[in-house]
């Protein structure tokens, strides 16, 4: 059993998750890997028509590509397929891992639990959770926007309100089909039915989770974050 820690952020859309999970890792040098940029490079990849088998159950990416643009959850064998893929390819060996977006479902945590336990100490398990208002998410999901070279996000304020831009590496900016306002409705009720539980679950298994107000500006919210992960001595 390695000494390593595993961070597993979770927070539902619009909780700035992936801007804290993206600083926490910077600052903590931790191998951030994220379930939804590891799933659209895989879809962006994907020729129309494109099928694969997993586990002797077949895989439409045509399919999959759509519950996901729509909002729905992407089936838990293709996730589980392309995170795997993902780890192995990245020959993961001693480092602190902070994992975004995965697991989201009951049914996706129980194998990767085992997974997991097989290489973590309980102890060195941490959850850290996000928590927003679903007004305030709605609200924030809709004035997102991304860059189109890195999908950088740019949060909506006072000060990135008139930028057409990314200030990190100059391409355009555009609005997700996912963050439109049904959209989000979807992927919010998706995330209390769905991934709430797993938090339970996590509980249960004797993991600590560290609840965390997303109230306030990133910084704000970082500051929290960051004394939640230097309690667990990150
Ligand atoms: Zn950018």
């Amino acid at each position: 059993m390695r000494n390593n820690k595993l961070v597993i952020f979770f927070g539902p859309p619009g909780s700035g998750k992936g801007t804290q999970a993206s600083l926490l890792a910077d600052n903590k040098k931790l191998l951030h890997l994220e379930a939804s940029k590891i799933l659209e490079e895989k879809f962006r990849k994907s020729v129309s028509g494109e099928k694969i088998k997993i586990d002797d159950k077949d895989y439409d990416f045509d399919e999959q590509k759509r519950r996901w643009k729509e909002g729905y959850l992407v089936e838990d064998g293709f996730v589980a397929f392309a995170i795997k893929e993902k780890i192995k390819s990245m020959q993961m060996t001693e480092e602190d891992i902070l994992l975004d977006g995965y697991p989201r479902t009951i049914e996706q945590i129980t194998p990767v639990m085992d997974f997991f336990l097989s290489l973590y100490d309980v102890s060195n398990i941490l959850v850290i959770a996000l928590q927003v208002e679903e007004e305030e998410s709605i609200k924030r999901n809709e004035n997102r926007r991304v860059c189109t070279l890195m999908r950088h996000p740019i949060i909506n304020s006072p000060e990135t309100k008139d930028l057409s831009i990314c200030p990190i590496d100059g391409s355009p900016l555009q609005k997700r089909e996912l963050d439109k306002r049904e959209v989000i409705k979807t992927r919010l009720q998706e995330f209390k039915e769905q991934t709430l539980p797993v938090l339970d679950y996590l509980s249960k298994q004797g993991v600590f989770i560290s609840y965390v107000d997303g109230k306030g500006t990133v910084a704000d919210v970082f500051y929290r974050v960051l004394k939640a992960a230097e309690k667990f001595e990150l």
